[in-house]
C-alpha cells in the first residue's frame, strides 16, 4: 500500500498559520535589523561531520536525532537539526571571520529532527536565530539576551520569562564534571537509560533530563555555582548587571544546561505562559559558546546566539490574541453588475492593485446578493460597484462594508479618490504596509 499521508511528526503550514509564521518571521528579522543583525541564508544540509563535530557527539541531537543519509556519491549528508553549526561552517568556508568583527548574523528555515511528535515537538519544525561571533565578552552576551527578549516583546508578549545560568570555562566544567560523576555514579542504577548513557559521554546533561524520578535526584546534585571560576563568576554577574539594568526580569536557573555540546559561560532560555497553561516547552534557547569555530577547523574566535522555535511562538500567540490584527482582508472588492462590465471590471481590478491596493473581483458573472457575501468572506473593507449604465458617464460606486455608507467617485481620477477615501478611514493603518513587507 503506497503511503500517501505527510511524513509523521511534519505538518503543512496554510491560510492563517501561513500568514501568521510570515508576520512572526518579518518582526523578528526587524528587530535583529534594529541590532545590527544580516541574514545569512545557509543550506538544509550538511556534511554529518559538520553537526558531529559541531553541534556535538555527546549531544542528543547527535546521538538520536539526526536524519542522516548516504546521497549517490556514498557521501554521509544530514538535514540540519539546528543552524549554528552550519553557520560557523559558512563563516569559515566564506571567511567570513576575515572582515569587521563581530560578525552579526540571523536566520531563519526549516530544522529536522528525530523526536517523538507531541504537542510543540515536531520532526520538521522552522527556527529563527542569530549568531554574534568574533566579540568575546559579558557585554557581547547581554546584547543577544536582550535581543531575545525584546524581539518576544516586539510581538506583543508581555509576560517573557528568562532563565539564566553560567556553565563557566573549561576548568570549572572539568572540575564540575568531575564533581556530578561522583554524585550520580551513586544514583545511576535507578535513572533512564539515556542518563545511563549522559554520565559517560557528558554528565553536565543529566541535570536536563525530563524524567520525573531522574529531576528528583538532580536536586540533590552538586551546583555549578560552587564551581565558577573567579573570571567566570565575574563574567556571569557583569551579564546579570547588564540585563538587570535594561530592565529585563530573570531567574537563575542552576539546572539550565542546554542540549548542545558547545556552551560555555553563560547560558539561557525564554518560556512564556499560554493563557490555558499549555506547555510547548521553551520558546528560545541560547548562550555562548567557545571552541566551535576553532573545533570546526575555523579561527579560535568566541560567539554568542540564540533559536527560537516558531511553531511554539506562533501558538503562544495563537491562544494569546497577539495575531488577531493580522487577519486582513482585501481592501477592494470590485463588483460587475451584469455580464456587460466584465471586462471593465476586470480592468478596474487591475489599476486598483497597480495602484497599491489589494483587490479581488468574481471573474465570472455573480447575482448581487452573492458578491456582497463573496466581499465579506474576503473580509473587504470597500465594495467597487461597476454598474452598465454608471460606466457611461464614467462614474463607479464605492460603498464602505462596515458602514454601509455608498458614494459615487469618477473613474477618471481613481487612484486620487482611493488614497483619498482610504487615509481619511484608516490613518492608523497604512494600505501599502502588508504584515509580510514590515
Ligand atoms: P527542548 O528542550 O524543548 O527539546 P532544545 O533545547 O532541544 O528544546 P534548541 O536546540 O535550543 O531546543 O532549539 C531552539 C528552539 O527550537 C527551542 O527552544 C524550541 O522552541 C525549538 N524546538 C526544538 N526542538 C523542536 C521540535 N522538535 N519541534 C518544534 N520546536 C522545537
Ligand atoms: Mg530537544
Amino acid at each position: 500500500m503506497p503511503n500517501y499521508q505527510p511524513v509523521k511528526g511534519t505538518h503543512d503550514i496554510y491560510g492563517k498559520e501561513a500568514i501568521g509564521m510570515r508576520y512572526i518571521e518579518a518582526v523578528l528579522g526587524a528587530a535583529c535589523e534594529l541590532y545590527g543583525y544580516k541574514e545569512i541564508i545557509v543550506p538544509s544540509m550538511e556534511y554529518t561531520e559538520v553537526f558531529a563535530r559541531g553541534t556535538g557527539e555527546g549531544s542528543d541531537i547527535v546521538r538520536k536525532e539526526m536524519y542522516t543519509f548516504l546521497d549517490k556519491g556514498d557521501r554521509s549528508i544530514t538535514l540540519r537539526p539546528e543552524f549554528t553549526a552550519g553557520v560557523m561552517r559558512a563563516i569559515i568556508s566564506n571567511k567570513l571571520y576575515a572582515g569587521d568583527l563581530p560578525l552579526k548574523l540571523y536566520y531563519q528555515g526549516p530544522a529536522f529532527r528525530y523526536e517523538r511528535p507531541q504537542l510543540g515537538r515536531y520532526r520538521q519544525f522552522h527556527q529563527f536565530g542569530v549568531e554574534e561571533v568574533g566579540l568575546d565578552s559579558s557585554r557581547a552576551d547581554a546584547e543577544c539576551i536582550c535581543l531575545a527578549v525584546s524581539a518576544l516583546q516586539m510581538l506583543g508578549f508581555e509576560n517573557v520569562k528568562l532563565k539564566i545560568n553560567s556553565l563557566g570555562d573549561n576548568e570549572t566544567r572539568a572540575a564540575y564534571r568531575e564533581a556530578l560523576v561522583k554524585y550520580f555514579s551513586e544514583h545511576i542504577d535507578e535513572m533512564c537509560d539515556d542518563c545511563k548513557e549522559r554520565i559517560k559521554l557528558n554528565p553536565l546533561r543529566i541535570l536536563d533530563c525530563k524524567v520525573e524520578h531522574d529531576q528528583e535526584i538532580a536536586k540533590g546534585a552538586p551546583r555549578i555555582k560552587d564551581y565558577l571560576s573567579e573570571a567566570s563568576e565575574k563574567r556571569f554577574y557583569e551579564t546579570l548587571n547588564i540585563i538587570n539594568a535594561m530592565g529585563i526580569d530573570y531567574e537563575i536557573d542552576e539546572n539550565l544546561v542546554r542540549g548542545l555540546d558547545y556552551y560555555s559561560e553563560v547560558v539561557f532560555e525564554i518560556h512564556l505562559t499560554s493563557p490555558e497553561n499549555k506547555d510547548y516547552g521553551a520558546v528560545c534557547g541560547g548562550g555562548h559558546y567557545g571552541g566551535l569555530i576553532k573545533g570546526l577547523g575555523g579561527p579560535d574566535l568566541a560567539g554568542v546566539g540564540f533559536a527560537m522555535g516558531l511553531e511554539r511562538v506562533y501558538s503562544l500567540m495563537e491562544d494569546s490574541h497577539l495575531l488577531d490584527h493580522i487577519e486582513e482582508g482585501v481592501d477592494l472588492y470590485v463588483m460587475p453588475v451584469g455580464d456587460k462590465v466584465l471586462d471593465e471590471a476586470f480592468e478596474i481590478t487591475m489599476a486598483c492593485r497597480s495602484f497599491g491596493y489589494s483587490t479581488e473581483t468574481p471573474l465570472a458573472a455573480l447575482k448581487f446578493g452573492a458578491m456582497f457575501k463573496k466581499a465579506e468572506h474576503l473580509g473587504a473593507k470597500y465594495a467597487l460597484i461597476v454598474g452598465e449604465e454608471e460606466m457611461i458617464h464614467g462614474i463607479l460606486k464605492i460603498k464602505n462594508l462596515q458602514s454601509q455608507e455608498q458614494k459615487e467617485i469618477s473613474l477618471e481620477n481613481l487612484q486620487e479618490e482611493l488614497d483619498k477615501i482610504f487615509h481619511e478611514g484608516h490613518e492608523e493603518h497604512h494600505h501599502h504596509c502588508h504584515c509580510h513587507e514590515e
